[in-house]
């Protein structure tokens, strides 16, 4: 029996019988492999980053190595800054494949040419970040032409029937170009879908 501050006694109720349940760890690691990025989003945070670098790769092999043995990561998110502008991204996605954890990367898609040879390397997944329709995109990510080069890495993956997924920053951007981008661009890559998070 306690006393409360108002002079009142009151009893401690018996804890409730918690059923212990077993401890679920996930199976899907996020790497970042680099800091930089050749992007200058409105909404970026990593911009104001003092130490802007890539990652070597053999301290990507070891936190690879240790999220298998220590964790039994069987996914990982690979990302940055921009995942493709790392001079060893192909190696990255290599080695992850390797040892058995299937890579996603996560990119702005401005560089088709490294996508594709990510997907003749092993890509499991490809989640391109697309911030608006057409000019809209480019005013946020700060680069004329953006879109562009968006559409023509998509163009890639539909030819190699590689399956991917979009990934939008809600900002007043990509709201005011909801409809647009819903309406133009995905009955274009019917395979493909929005995700908004806000
Ligand atoms: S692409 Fe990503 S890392 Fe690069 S500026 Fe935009 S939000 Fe930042």
């Amino acid at each position: 029996m306690l006393r409360g501050v108002s002079g009142c006694r009151f009893r401690l109720r018996p804890k409730a019988k918690m059923k212990k349940q077993p401890v679920k760890i996930t199976k899907r690691a996020v790497l970042y492999v680099t800091m930089l990025c050749n992007a200058s989003c409105k909404f970026c945070y990593y911009r104001f980053e003092s130490n802007r670098k890539h990652t070597p790769l053999e301290d990507i092999k070891k936190n690879l190595s240790s999220f298998k043995k220590d964790y039994g990561i069987e996914y990982v998110d690979i990302t940055g800054g921009e995942p493709t502008i790392h001079p060893q991204i192909i190696d990255i996605v290599k080695s992850s494949c390797d040892i058995g954890i299937k890579p996603t990367v996560i990119t702005n898609a401005l560089k088709p040419d490294v996508i594709s040879s990510l997907v003749e390397n092993g890509l499991e997944d490809l989640l391109v970040s697309i911030q608006g329709f057409r000019d809209g995109h480019d005013e946020v990510v700060g680069i004329s032409g953006a879109y562009e080069k968006i559409i023509e890495t998509l163009t890639v993956l539909k030819s190699k029937s590689f399956e991917f997924r979009f990934n939008t920053v809600l900002t007043k951007y990509s709201c005011r170009d909801a409809e647009l981008l819903a309406k133009c661009q995905v009955p274009i890559f019917l395979d493909t879908y929005s995700e908004f998070f806000p």
